[in-house]
């Protein structure tokens, strides 16, 4: 039998008294570990991470509790082989693709903690500025901003193990509200390391960080009027953790990022072989095959100029070409495999679905794997789609496959461009590729509004943009609509979340006595 996981709950380490859920290597096939989290007393769980973990945090200021974030970034640093080393083993990604998930980590940990460093050393956050409720200014309002007194649950996708937990957990510590994190369990095994080796180096107070890796039975069920619940993952999950009574009840505040069907644009006058054109193919290559394609913000719909279309599916297919495809061990590997049989399953039955309305421009499926054996590994080579016809082919608008997939669309005009990007009724993120800055600006008003993110490279950022599906600390990440509504990261922003602004009306003595910073 392999190692059974153990949960952290209620300040100790607790095995479930099941059997357990195997967790595989997608690529040899062969069980690496289990997760169980029957028989875990859930009221004591969340009552010892509200009680207990989040007196402990909000007795800190706010640059106490962005010091903790220091030191969970140093114990991170210090495990970060072991961390690669799950990945490769339980993810099947090369280290180029582990690294986003690792190291976008410990990068957004390090920028909260320097954030929350420059809050100083108070317990509440102004929010604007006084302003007088009579004719005198002797009676006034200042709204401000105190950590909510719950417990941040957080249920988490299978893609990004690593950053999906420390990128919520970054903004919630340094809010002062204790996480509970419960992992997708196909990867939950590096979220789990992550959190024992951080609670076994004592650098939290006890309560303020808890794993659960197992079933989300009943974890919805525990949630009161003060906590938070922070889902990523697909529609149909989110609906369900919309529709349960914790949220449509007691009012948890809830927070949704779902799938996205997010586009690339190649502006209007941009030929084939200028620097925008080939901008545009080397992010679209990349962004399908970073992590197999199993990123949330990955492009999934390309929209060219018509008169380029033929053009531009000859030059991604021929990069596309390039890319080799098997074991995550194989140094000539770029791209490993999909997180699980039955996510090679889905994408099967996605690109089964989009072949309705659309034809294969390039197929990596026919391509021999480097080191895996196709009757067990999750991999699968990249395959470019295309539809002449972007406005009937419904189903590019609709389906998220989530693996290597994407489909190029011509457009008549700028215009038509602008509608298509929002056929995907809410997107993470859009990217613009063009010269002409008049045409980028009119374009990117356009599309912001159902976007959370526009990503706009010109030749001149060519080198420096961060990469349309990189997720930054600095800029929001969440779109509205089938993004999900919600609205993690940018900045200090991603606090609010963890915060409840109450507005305090007294003299203006009063409130300077309140001492409090900005929120910038
Ligand atoms: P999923 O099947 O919806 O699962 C997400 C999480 O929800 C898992 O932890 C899962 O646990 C849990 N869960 C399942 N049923 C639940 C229920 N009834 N109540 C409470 N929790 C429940 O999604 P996934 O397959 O892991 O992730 C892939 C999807 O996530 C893709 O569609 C992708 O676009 C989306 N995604 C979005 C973002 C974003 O930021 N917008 C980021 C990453 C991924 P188990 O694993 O134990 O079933």
């Amino acid at each position: 039998m392999t190692e059974l996981l153990s949960n952290y709950a209620a300040g100790r380490w607790q095995a479930g008294t099941g059997n357990g859920t195997p967790l595989f290597d997608p690529v040899l096939g062969n069980e690496l570990v289990r997760v169980d989290s029957t028989g875990l007393d859930l009221d004591e769980t969340f009552a010892f991470a509200r009680q207990q973990g989040g007196a402990a945090l909000r007795a800190l200021t706010y640059r106490e509790r962005a010091a903790l974030l220091a030191a969970i970034v140093n114990v991170l640093q210090a495990n970060r082989d072991a961390y690669y080393e799950i990945a490769t083993a339980n993810a099947g990604t090369v280290k180029n693709d582990s690294a986003v998930d690792i190291d976008g980590a410990i990068f957004t940990l390090g920028q909260y903690a320097k954030w929350g460093d420059a809050l100083g050393d108070t317990r509440a956050l102004r929010d604007g500025e006084a302003v007088k409720l009579g004719k005198e200014p002797v009676f006034q309002s200042q709204h401000l901003q105190v950590p909510r007194e719950g417990v941040a649950l957080f249920i988490n996708a299978f893609n990004f193990p690593a950053w999906g937990l420390w990128e919520k957990a970054a903004p919630a510590l340094l809010s002062g509200m204790p996480v509970i994190v419960k992992p997708a369990t196909a990867t939950a095994w590096l979220t789990q390391r992550m959190v024992r080796d951080v609670v076994d180096a004592g650098v939290l107070p006890v309560g303020a960080l808890s794993v659960i890796a197992g079933s989300s039975a009943g974890l919805m069920d525990q949630l009161q009027p003060f906590d938070v619940v922070s889902f990523t993952g697909s529609a149909e999950t989110a609906g369900a953790i919309r529709a349960h009574p914790a949220v449509t009840h007691r009012s948890v505040r809830c927070g949704i990022e779902a799938d996205s069907l997010n586009s690339a644009v190649l502006l209007p006058g941009e030929a084939p072989g200028s620097e925008a054109f080939n901008l545009l193919v080397r992010e679209v290559v990349r962004e399908m095959t970073v992590k197999s394609g199993q990123k949330c913000t990955a492009i999934r719909r390309i929209l060219v100029p018509a008169e380029v279309y033929d053009a531009a599916a000859e030059a991604i297919g021929a990069k596309l070409a390039g890319v080799t495809v098997g074991n995550p061990r194989n140094d000539s590997v770029r791209m490993g495999s999909l997180v699980s049989r039955a996510q090679l399953a889905s994408v099967r039955e996605g690109l089964a679905m989009l072949s309705a309305h659309t034809r294969v421009l390039h197929d990596g499926r026919d391509r021999p794997l480097v080191d895996a054996d196709p009757a067990l590994a999750a991999c699968i080579g990249p395959v470019l789609l295309g539809a002449r016809d972007a406005d009937t082919a419904q189903l590019v608008h609709d389906v998220e496959v989530f693996g290597p997939v994407a489909t190029l669309l011509p457009y008549r005009d700028s215009a038509h461009a602008v509608v298509l990007t929002q056929r995907g009724r809410g997107s993470l993120v859009t990217s613009l590729y063009g010269r002409d800055e008049a045409a980028l600006t009119r374009i990117t008003l356009a599309v912001a509004g159902s976007h959370g993110r526009v990503h706009v490279v010109t030749p001149d950022v060519g080198r420096a943009h961060s990469g349309h599906g990189n997720v930054m600390p600095m800029s929001q990440h969440g779109g509205p609509g089938r993004a999900g509504g919600g609205a993690e990261l940018g900045g200090l922003r991603a606090l609010d979340f963890y915060h409840q602004r109450s507005a305090v009306q007294a003299s203006p003595t009063v409130l300077a006595a309140l001492g409090l910073p900005d929120l910038a």
